[in-house]
């Protein structure tokens, strides 16, 4: 069965028991402060089992991508080193949200694997949560009584709490689990070793495949749990390992989901695969991790400096170094893989081939870089390797060679090795240690449980309507970071924005009475709204809530004018524009795009001009707040990459500009009133990053603009014409300039005649020593005019110019040649006389100084040496 069949039956047969089947949720996360990646089926539905939103249906499944390198789930070491395990894969789960329980999870698990996929009952175990003396927790003797159900009772297995007990985070929902693991071993291996002593033991061919997660209770911020006042069902199966089972293969790379990248590979790095160790991992590491990058760039991730992109830059740069030193690839190679990737995957997930060659573009760039950074990093070591005084480089070093250049450690020890040095890894790891925590330092948190007021309260945002109103407080927790103690507030009604969709959260007031707390700021946490304040209001009911206006409502004017900055490029550039990011704040807004080069002056003039026409335009907000998403697509709204949205949505609309949009915004163009770009640039590889003002903003920079040119009109005494009086100062500069020139070429002349008649002989050298005091760059050109026009010359010039003393030495050929002299070395001498350096060459040279005094000291020695 191929792959694509394989994750259609499994959404069928989960469609058929009434499961709603949803899309996958990016990649990248946007309000989770614990997470940067959807690590499993169920990141996409924290809040509906954290209990801030109430599920769109109480029966989903779905297929995820996930991506596990980096936090609690980290499989990025293994990755390549093992048949199983990926950094990004595919996670197949059904859920239930306070619907059905241990019962029909396992019994459809049961049905799906056994007679749905025809997996033989004899090659599966099962295993159950043991309980835990230390929780308090008994044996889970609910699922083992359902397996027994359909399998013997020597395949379930017990499991302690580390297998066993599904942890979201460290606070939050968890509960016992159940997994189902798989013996693909040959029928002589089995007889060999039982298979029952081989689940859970890290066999690559007794794996686990599906974790079936009963949530019952909720761990607190003190370590203690409670149970839910429901019970739900989350599952996750990994789609490459089904695949594995159901082909008949031993490693997931066998499977048709990599055979297809992996002869691209072959083709493109004249290796083969299974032709030896290192080569085969290193294949195996290309194909997995072209996969994440692809996806996440696909999901708005790019590679960066810090945070998700950095994560991202990290895989991509371990492909590129196990390319290298495996593969032998010192040229980009990783972005030919995409079309076939494309192809492979675009059925499933559509964002891959439509943007295929922006993914193309930022991983060719990325590689083309890193290989550079690897050509660079290995100067620097040669040179660390060679002003090393034993044969251990230091640790310290190794890891700014890491740290500071981005130089592979891996690749440090190996060129080490093969030149007979060892690394002091003890000092390395010490580095590192210091280094995670800086880091940790700089992340850690400490959030407290949820105080809840008042356990029936829904929340809502009316900001849409209103920027202040009667709130009351329905929860709130204490939360300890970095910048210090502060409260997170949860209100009932809330007039505040959260940060989202690019545009800055509200700030504002809460007021009871006498106390007026102030909101810093707003944030989604799993889609709860969080207003942030340094203190807990008295009060917990019955406030005032108060935005501040101001800034909304320059806010509201830059958001609006996002969306016709958006419609102005796809417009004046092309349907490729896609928005790649953006920052609505009250100063300015911000807008990355997906284009392939710098725009040109006059596309920015058009850009600039058709916003400001719409502004002109006074078209009226056309606002729809629930939508059903397929209407929103019809009536023309783009859906953005990495954006998770819902059956239901809110749709904005000014003339022909329609997005989905969840922002705050104008209620007529008209009110942008004013609309400039103030800087166009590159923000990434195939992303270019537009910056305009709106408003009061937009007037002010106008303003700026007039002020400084009635300035000039002033310094210019206020001529009639501003640009043709410049042109005549300018004209009359350059004339001036000219004749500056002139001068001082007579000059030359004029000290050249001088100098000539002073020509001395001394045997049969001609010699000139003169003191002066002219422009150094004339010396040199004099200089070489006399050696042209006299013989067996041989000329000093002690010069002082602007109190700065210089002396130029020069001579013919054939004085270098029959007395030895040579005019660097000479100037290099006589410098000290004037406390300064120099040198040149033999028939040429000259030094400065900083002592006047001392050259006539240099005139002596030059008549010196000549006598
Ligand atoms: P393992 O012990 O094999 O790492 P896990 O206990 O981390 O698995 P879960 O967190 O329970 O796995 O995830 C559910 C399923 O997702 C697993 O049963 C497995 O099939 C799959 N899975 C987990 N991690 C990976 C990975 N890195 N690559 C591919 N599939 C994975
Ligand atoms: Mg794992």
């Amino acid at each position: 069965m191929k792959s694509n069949e394989i994750r259609a039956k499994f959404l069928n047969f989960f469609q058929s028991k009434e499961h709603k089947i949803v899309p996958s949720a990016p990649l990248v996360l946007k309000d989770d402060p614990t997470l940067m990646f959807s690590n499993s089926g169920m990141t996409q539905f924290k809040d509906y089992f954290l209990g801030y939103q109430t599920p769109v249906a109480n029966r989903i499944a779905d297929t995820q991508k996930c991506l596990r390198v980096s936090g609690k789930h980290n499989d990025l070491d293994d990755v390549g080193k093992d048949t199983y395990h990926h950094t990004m894969f595919e996670m197949l789960g059904n859920w239930s949200f306070g619907d059905y329980f241990k019962k029909e999870a396992i019994e459809w698990s049961w049905e799906l694997l056994t007679k749905e996929f025809g997996i033989s009952k004899d090659n599966i175990y099962v295993t159950i949560f043991e309980g835990d003396k230390s929780e308090n927790l008994e044996r889970d003797q609910e699922a083992y009584d359902f397996w027994k159900e359909h399998i013997s009772e020597d395949r379930i297995l017990n499991g302690n709490k580390d297998d066993n007990f599904w942890e979201m985070g460290e606070q939050g929902p968890c509960g016992p689990c159940s997994e189902i693991h798989i013996d693909i071993r040959s029928d002589q291996e089995k007889a060999e070793v039982d298979g029952k002593s081989l689940v859970n033991m890290d066999h690559p061919q007794v794996i686990e495949i599906w974790n079936l997660v009963f949530m019952e209770f909720n761990r607190k911020a003190n370590g203690s749990l409670e149970k839910l006042p429901q019970q739900h069902v989350d599952t996750g199966m990994g789609f490459e390992r089904l695949c594995m089972v159901l082909q008949g293969k031993t490693s997931n790379y066998d499977t048709d989901v990599f055979t297809d990248l992996i002869a691209e590979l072959e083709s493109i790095s004249n290796k083969k695969y299974g032709s030896s160790q290192p080569i085969d991992m290193a294949i195996r590491v290309v194909v997995d991790h072209v996969r994440a990058v692809a996806f996440a760039i696909a999901d708005g991730q790019l590679p960066s400096n810090n945070g998700a992109g950095y994560v991202i830059r990290r895989i991509l740069r371990r492909a590129i170094s196990y390319g290298y030193r495996n593969l032998g690839m010192n040229e980009p190679f990783i972005h030919k893989l995409i079309p076939v990737l494309a192809k492979q995957m675009g059925e499933a997930f559509p964002e891959l081939p439509i943007q295929q060659k922006l993914i193309n573009d930022v991983i060719f760039e990325e590689e083309r870089s890193f290989l550079r950074t690897i050509e660079q990093g290995l100067v620097r070591l040669d040179n660390l390797i060679s002003n090393s005084e034993g044969k251990v480089l230091s640790g310290a070093a190794v890891f700014e060679l890491y740290d500071t250049f981005g130089f592979p450690p891996d690749l440090s020890r190996i060129i080490a090795e093969e030149k007979g040095f060892s690394i002091d890894e003890k000092g390395y790891e010490e580095e590192m240690a210091k280094q995670k925590k800086r880091s940790q330092k700089a992340s850690a948190t400490a959030t407290s449980d949820w105080v809840v007021v008042d356990a029936n309260a829904s929340e809502s945002f009316v900001g849409y309507d209103r920027t202040d109103g009667e709130v009351n407080i329905t929860r709130y927790r204490k939360v300890e970071n970095n910048k210090g103690e502060f409260y997170q507030i949860v209100l009932d009604q809330t007039p505040f924005y959260a940060e989202s969709g690019g545009q800055i959260g509200d700030s504002g007031f809460l007021i009871a009475g006498d106390e007026k707390v102030e909101v810093l700021d707003t944030k989604k946490e799993n889609n709860l709204i969080i207003h942030i304040t340094k203190d807990l209001p008295e009060v917990k009911e019955g406030l005032t809530a108060k935005v501040n206006v101001k800034r909304r409502n320059d806010i509201m004017k830059n958001h609006s004018a996002t969306h016709l900055l958006h419609q102005a490029l796809r417009t004046v550039l092309g349907e490729h524009v896609q928005q790649k990011g953006s920052f609505v704040g009250p100063d300015y807004l911000r807008f990355d795009f997906s284009h392939f080069s710098k725009l040109t002056e006059e596309e920015l003039k058009q850009v600039n001009d058709f916003v400001n026409n719409k502004i002109k335009e006074h078209l009226d907000l056309i606002e729809d707040r629930a939508m059903a998403f397929n209407d929103a697509i019809d009536a023309g709204a783009i859906a953005l990459f990495g954006e998770k949205y819902g059956d239901v949505v809110r749709m904005i609309k000014f003339g022909d500009s329609v997005e989905l949009c969840g922002g705050t915004h104008v209620v007529n163009t008209s009110d942008i009133y004013l609309f400039q770009i103030v800087s166009e640039s590159s923000s990434a590889a195939g992303i270019r990053r537009i910056e305009a003002i709106t408003g009061d903003k937009a007037l002010a920079y106008f303003k700026n603009f007039e002020q400084q040119f009635r300035q000039v009109e002033d310094k210019l005494g206020k001529p009639k014409d501003v640009l043709a009086s410049l042109e005549k100062l300018q004209n009359e500069n350059d004339a001036l300039k000219k004749e500056i020139e002139n001068y001082k070429l007579q000059e030359a002349k004029n000290q050249k005649q001088v100098w000539k008649n002073q020509v001395q002989t001394y045997g049969d050298v001609n010699a000139i020593l003169v003191e002066t005091s002219m422009d150094n760059a004339l010396i040199k050109d004099l200089v070489f005019q006399l050696k042209a026009e006299i013989d067996n010359l041989f000329i000093v010039v002690a010069n002082s110019f602007q109190d700065k003393p210089t002396i130029s030495v020069g001579m013919s050929d054939n004085v270098v040649k029959d007395k030895s002299w040579n005019a660097g070395n000479l100037v290099r001498e006589w410098a000290k006389e004037i406390k300064g350096g120099g040198g040149g060459q033999p028939v040429f040279a000259t030094a400065g100084g900083k002592d006047v005094n001392g050259l006539s000291k240099v005139l002596e020695l030059a008549k010196e040496l000549l006598d």
